[in-house]
Order: C-alpha cells, then structure tokens, then sequence
C-alpha cells in the first residue's frame, strides 16, 4: 500500500483549481422508468480526477464528520493514486457497509458537509460516490476466522446494526445465528430504502457473504412472539444483540385513513420495491396507484415513496407537508432527485380528511392551509392552522410517510431491560450494554430513526463488547460438542 502524504508537500492551491465533475447520473425522465439506480457508473479517470480534488485537510473535517470515521483522506489518497483495493480496504476497515453508505448516507449532511470546497460554497469532492465506486469494484475478502471459539451470540434483527454486529462476531470465531421477522435480510436496507437508491442485490451479498463464513440466519422469526430473548440465552446464546430498529409507522389520526388505496409507508415501498417471494404473504399483491398520488410527510421516506410512485406510472405525484422545505428532516439530495423526476410540493398544508371516492376507495383528500408559529421543542417553527382555510384536491392514493417509532410491545416482553419513554432501549453508549446481563443493543432500537452508518458504528462497538463479554466468561463450548 502506498504511504500517506507528507501533509506539507500537498499543493493545496493547485488542487482547489482542479474542476469538479458530478457523478454520473441518468437523466430524470429516464431513470423515473424503472427501479434500477438512479446514479450511473464513474469511469475510473472521471473517479481518480475528483479524489484529486481533495486537499487532504490536516484538520481531516470529514472524517470528524462522520460517525465511522472512515479514513477517507488516505482512502482518496489511493483512489488518486489508482490503488481502487487498497482504498475499499480502507474504508472497510471502518465500515461494514461502504458501497451501502456510499450511496445512501446523507453525505450533505455529513463527510461532504464538512468538506471545505463545500465551507466555500463549492461543490464538495463526491466522497460518497468515490467510497462506493471503490467498494463496487473491490469485493469484499472471504469472511474468515482463524479459530472456532466455540462461543455462541444471538444477533435480533439482520438490519445494518444486526448484520455488523454478526460480522464482527464471526470474525473473532464466534458462532453467530441472525434472526430475523422478515423474509430476508437487511433490514430497512432492503425493506424500506428503493432500489433505485441502491440495488438490493447489494444486501443479499452482504448476507450470503456472511451465510458464506458461518452466520446462520433465521427467518420469519419474530423474536416477542415465536420465541424469546430468554428463549434463545436457554439455548445456550451466551450474549444476544437487539438491533430491532424503531419500524412502527406513527398513525396519524386523520379520518379516512382506513380506506383502500390509503397505504403506510413500509408496506407501499416493500410491495413496489421487494421481489414478490421475499415479501411476507400480506403484502405480495401489487400496488396500484392511479393517476394523482399525494405523499403526506416529509422525511428521506417520503421522498422515497413520491419517487416510487412516479415509477408505478402516477402522473401527479405531490409531496404534502405542513412547515416550509426549510423545516424539512430529509436530506436535500434527495428532495433535488425527485423534483427532477417530476414530485411537486405543497408546503404549509396538512390533510385533515380522507374522503372515500365513487368506488369506495380514497378519491378527495380535505386539507388545511398553515402558517409557521413559534419554535418547538426541536427548534423548527410550528406550524399553526389558518382558520376557514380548508381546501379540498382529487386523490387516487395517499401514502402516510409520518414517521417511525419504537416497537413498545417487543421491548416490553423483554424481562429487565430499561427503555426510555420512547420504548427507546438504554444502553451504555460505549459498549452497547443494556440493563439485563449479556444482553446488548444498538441502531435505531436504541437511537430512534437514525442513518444506516450509525447502526453500522452501534454494531461494530457492540460486537467488540460482547466479544468481551463471551471471553472474559471463560472457553466456550467446542464446535460438535454436545451434552
Ligand atoms: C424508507 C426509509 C428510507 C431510509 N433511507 C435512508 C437513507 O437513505 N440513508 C440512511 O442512512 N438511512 C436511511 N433510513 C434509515 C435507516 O435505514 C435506518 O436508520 C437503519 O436501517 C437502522 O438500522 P437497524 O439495523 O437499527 O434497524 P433496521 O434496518 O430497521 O433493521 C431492524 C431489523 O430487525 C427486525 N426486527 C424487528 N423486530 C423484530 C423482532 N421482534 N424479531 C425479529 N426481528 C425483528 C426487522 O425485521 C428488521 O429487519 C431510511 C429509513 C426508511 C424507513
């Protein structure tokens, strides 16, 4: 591997002159087609020529930025350099999942916010793109261990947190089963985020990657009701991770939301995006959606449901929110996507109503007009009713995209584990422990909706403690023994 720069010897001035390119991205029409992704493939000239752009910061404020700290000076230093392995080595040696953060981390909000061409006002140099474009084309080494120790963890939930945590474990020699409630793995990796953001044969190799060195996965399992967390330490687990996520969608109480062609978010985006055999059997019909399709919220999930709408073949399709784009959570990237793919937006409006149509499927949506008040709790400004400013627009579909809480009811059948007033789960932040002995947690079950790289960083400390944990217990059990 070639060595990092000498800092001092970085032409700095010659580098800020170099010209940006963007990544390739198909065009709007194009992409708003089909599910394929939607950014296109960089040549490696194109990609050596924007890892140039980097000045190699000593101050280093992306990698600050970002919650793995992946190395990405060094790692761009060898993209520059052609090293395209040596560069995924690097950000592998951090991060379980770089071509998935690559292409689905907020980098805006990130690596790439904190890049100083971006502190300028200048298109940052593309570190998500360049890290993904480096882990495409660099797969990952076999999953190997040089010994089976024998010890044996349980890992709930084959999300991004549960995955790392299994990978990690494997890695030392443990023996580690995933159980999952859905069909498959990944998580909201592939049970939520489209494939046009990212292809979903990404996560089934992570997982048959994983499956390749030893992790047992189960599926359809749901841990609370076909089996407990006491279920699996009786069998012999001697540490469990809960990486469940916070997957309850918030049910809005708008009237007529019962009605057909009213979908929540999670269950529009898994029977437009997931290949019907891995869909639970409730959700393998397809999704109609009509001609006028109003998404309510606005968050990265719903700018993933306008623009799977816009791929089912709706031609109206309206994002409907009620503050401003200012006061929007999602990741502006992602807003730019679908308005280029064709999503309107409707700011300061709230649908109070769902009116069924003339086949007893939604047909009106009754909304109110808002204006923004004082700031709340989380520093936006509320929005506040206009009085008599009620409206009414045509609907084919309305999907709910309002936002995910906590599983209450899973957390509540695990004995002597602290949650907070959330059902968030309490953990030490260092190592992922909870209140109950050998029991750990992280990721969104522990953090609320939150990004894949945090699940990945939650993983990756958990799995170190209870490596920790299973060791400091003593040998564990050698492979084929039994009592
Ligand atoms: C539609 C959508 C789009 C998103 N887009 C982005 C994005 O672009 N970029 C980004 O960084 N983040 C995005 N996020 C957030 C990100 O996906 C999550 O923060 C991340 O997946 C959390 O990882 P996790 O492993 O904690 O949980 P999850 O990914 O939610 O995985 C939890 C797993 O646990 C399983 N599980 C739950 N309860 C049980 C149980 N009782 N028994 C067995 N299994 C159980 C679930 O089936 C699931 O597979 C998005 C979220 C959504 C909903």
């Amino acid at each position: 591997m070639i060595e990092r720069p000498n800092s001092k010897a970085i032409d700095r001035k010659r580098r800020l002159a170099l010209p940006h390119a963007d990544p390739p991205i198909r065009d709007a029409e194009e992409r708003a087609r089909d599910f394929d992704e939607a950014y296109g493939e960089w040549d490696l000239d194109a990609a050596r020529a924007e890892a140039e752009r980097c000045i190699q910061c000593p101050a280093a404020p992306c990698v600050k930025a970002c919650p793995v700290e992946n190395d990405i000076l060094y790692a761009l230093w060898l993209l520059e350099h052609g090293e395209v392995e040596d560069a995924a080595s690097v950000f592998r040696a951090t991060s379980s999942m770089p071509e998935v953060c690559g292409r689905v981390c907020p980098q805006t909000e990130l690596c790439e916010g904190a890049c100083v061409y971006a502190k300028q006002g200048r298109p940052p140099v593309a570190i998500g793109r360049l890290e993904a474009f480096v882990a495409d084309r660099a797969p990952r080494p076999p999953l190997e261990s040089p010994r089976r120790t024998g010890h044996r963890a349980a890992v709930v939930g084959a999300g991004p947190a549960g995955l790392t945590v299994a990978e990690h474990l494997a890695r030392r020699g443990h023996e580690v089963s995933v159980f999952d409630a859905w069909p498959a793995g990944g998580g909201i990796l592939r049970y939520g985020i489209p494939s046009f953001k990212m292809a979903h044969s990404l996560v089934q190799d992570q997982v048959d990657w994983l499956a390749g060195g030893g992790v047992s996965f189960v599926f359809d399992t749901f841990v609370g009701r076909d089996l407990t967390v006491d279920d699996l330490f009786d069998q012999g687990f001697e540490t469990v991770f809960l990486g469940i996520g916070a997957g309850v969608p918030r049910t809005p109480s708008i009237e007529g939301s019962e009605l057909p062609g009213v979908h929540q978010a999670t269950p529009f985006l898994v029977r437009a995006n997931v290949e019907e055999e891995l869909r639970p059997a409730e959700m393998r019909d397809p999704v109609g959606v009509g001609r006028r399709v109003a998404v309510v919220g606005g968050g990265d999930t719903a700018m993933d449901c306008l623009r799977t709408a816009l791929r089912l073949g709706a031609q109206e399709v309206t994002c409907w929110y009620r503050r401003t784009e200012q006061e929007m959570p999602g990741n502006e990237r992602d807003r730019t996507l679908a308005r280029q793919e064709g999503a309107s937006f409707e700011w300061l409006a709230q649908p109070v109503r769902l009116i069924s149509g003339p086949h007893g499927r939604v047909g009106a949506m009754e909304c109110i007009r808002m204006r923004l008040g004082e700031s709340d709790a989380s520093g936006r400004r509320r929005p506040v009713e206009i009085p008599g400013s009620g409206f009414e627009v045509q609907v084919d579909t309305v999907v709910l995209a309002l936002g995910y809480l906590a599983d209450r009811d899973t957390v509540a059948r695990v004995s002597d584990l602290d949650v907070d007033d959330r059902s968030l789960i309490t953990i030490d932040a260092e190592s992922g422990r909870t209140s109950r002995e050998g029991l750990f947690a992280g990721g969104d079950a522990v953090l609320g909706p939150a990004l894949v790289v945090t699940a990945v960083e939650h993983g990756r400390r958990a799995a170190e403690a209870m490596h920790r944990y299973m060791t400091a217990r003593g040998a564990g059990v050698p492979a084929g023994w039994s009592s």
